[in-house]
């Protein structure tokens, strides 16, 4: 017998488990699930990432690097975050083996047992986990009231704020709600954040994909710079999400304390890894535009289908995800769904908003057509 950490054992196993568990026994038993639960680009990533890695392998670019990252790589990640309005330099960046472990890092270099963490919801699964995982408690803003929107939250949130928080996390674009904040959301933010000293995470995995809207960094606001920790990655972005390499711009005193973890965790993020990721910040903007649009295509067609149902689903200008409002449990939905139309979606539950399904749209035009279809033969929608 083992005697656990309490640290594991304050973590529930994630809900979205049973979904791919019930899709993979599906497809065993040769059964076609159209799988709209995945958080991937269902594309492949851009030729020219490749072939910078395979020449980086070949250039014999397989030692450890030094921890916070290759200095190349960090100065392209620091002028892009420049471009955002970001002061940003490459002793401000960390280079990580994936956006979950910037957090991971973030979460256990600032939160002790008993801080005050709080997110807004619905709100990406392993916020919560990593969170609870470091001690803290958390408080939550429900923005489905407000059709997702952080604007009109402000008023919840500044009642929940208080000069106990240590740490907020903003996800603009917003994995599971598809929402871009505006700007005024954004200040009300800041204002919240200065008054009451707060730190602020914001995770930016999304920033590349955004339909007609541009994301604003809170890192950007006056007040913010030393406030806020940017973390992103090449995940989303670049269709990278196997090769695990992402990031996160702080300042520099945040960076030596989290360094300690990331030093004597990880060590680095792999090393010809790195050196792609050079080549897809600086020369990949048109298979991100190609797949930006492709994206955008897919919502507008998904959106208008369920239209077409008479259901009207809260559509976000960013991302590729769309939450469906279900009108019974959402876990026994998406567990039917996958039983009945052998089609897999993760209950709203699991990011803190019952009583939604969400739908990730990376998948192709036709998949999500007959995704739509066999919900509504089935009567899911
Ligand atoms: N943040 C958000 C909002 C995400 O949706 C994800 C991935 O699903 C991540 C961070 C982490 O991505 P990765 O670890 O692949 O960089």
């Amino acid at each position: 017998d083992f005697d656990f950490a309490s640290r594991v054992e304050r973590v529930e196993p994630s809900a979205t488990l049973a979904i791919s568990n019930l899709a993979n026994q599906l497809e065993a038993d040769g059964i076609d699930v159209v799988d709209l639960s995945v958080g991937e680009p269902d594309f492949d990533t851009p030729e020219n990432i490749k072939q910078a890695a395979k020449a980086s392998l070949d250039a014999g670019d397989t030692s450890y690097t030094s921890s916070n990252g290759i200095p190349e790589l960090r100065a392209a990640i620091a002028d892009k975050l420049r471009t955002d309005g970001i002061d940003c330099e490459a002793e401000n960046v960390v280079v990580t083996p994936g956006g979950k472990q910037a957090l991971y890092e973030i979460f256990h270099t600032l939160i002790d047992e008993g801080d005050e963490v709080v997110l807004l919801d619905p709100a990406w699964v392993s916020y919560e986990a990593q969170a609870k995982m470091a001690g803290a408690d958390l408080s939550r803003v429900d923005l489905s009231p407000y059709g997702f929107q952080l604007e009109p939250a402000l008023d919840d949130l500044a009642e929940t704020i208080s000069d106990e928080t240590e740490l907020l996390v903003v996800n603009s674009p917003s994995n599971p709600t598809g929402a871009v904040y505006s700007d005024a959301a954004l200040e009300g933010v800041r204002d919240l954040a200065v008054d009451h000293d707060v730190t602020v995470i914001s995770d930016e995995m999304y920033d590349e994909i955004t339909y007609g809207v541009e994301q604003t960094s809170l890192g950007s606001l006056d007040g913010m710079g030393d406030r806020t920790i940017t973390v992103n990655g090449f995940s989303k972005a670049y269709a990278m999400t196997g090769w695990r390499l992402g990031y996160f711009c702080a300042p520099e005193e945040f960076v030596s304390q989290a360094g300690k973890i990331q030093s004597h965790s990880v060590s680095c993020a792999v090393n010809f890894v790195q050196h792609a990721g050079v080549e897809a910040l600086t020369n990949t903007d048109e298979s991100v535009t190609e797949m930006r649009e492709a994206f955008r295509e897919r919502r507008d067609m998904l959106a208008d289908l369920f239209a077409d149902h008479g259901v009207d689903v809260p559509v976000g200008d960013g991302a590729f995800y769309m939450m469906l409002p279900v009108d019974s449990d959402d876990q026994t939905w998406c567990e039917g769904a996958i039983e009945d139309a052998h089609v897999a979606t993760v209950p709203g539950s699991a990011f803190g908003t019952p009583g939604y399904a969400r739908l990730s749209y990376a998948a192709s035009q036709e998949r999500l057509r007959e995704g739509v279809e066999r919900l509504a033969e089935h009567g899911y929608i």
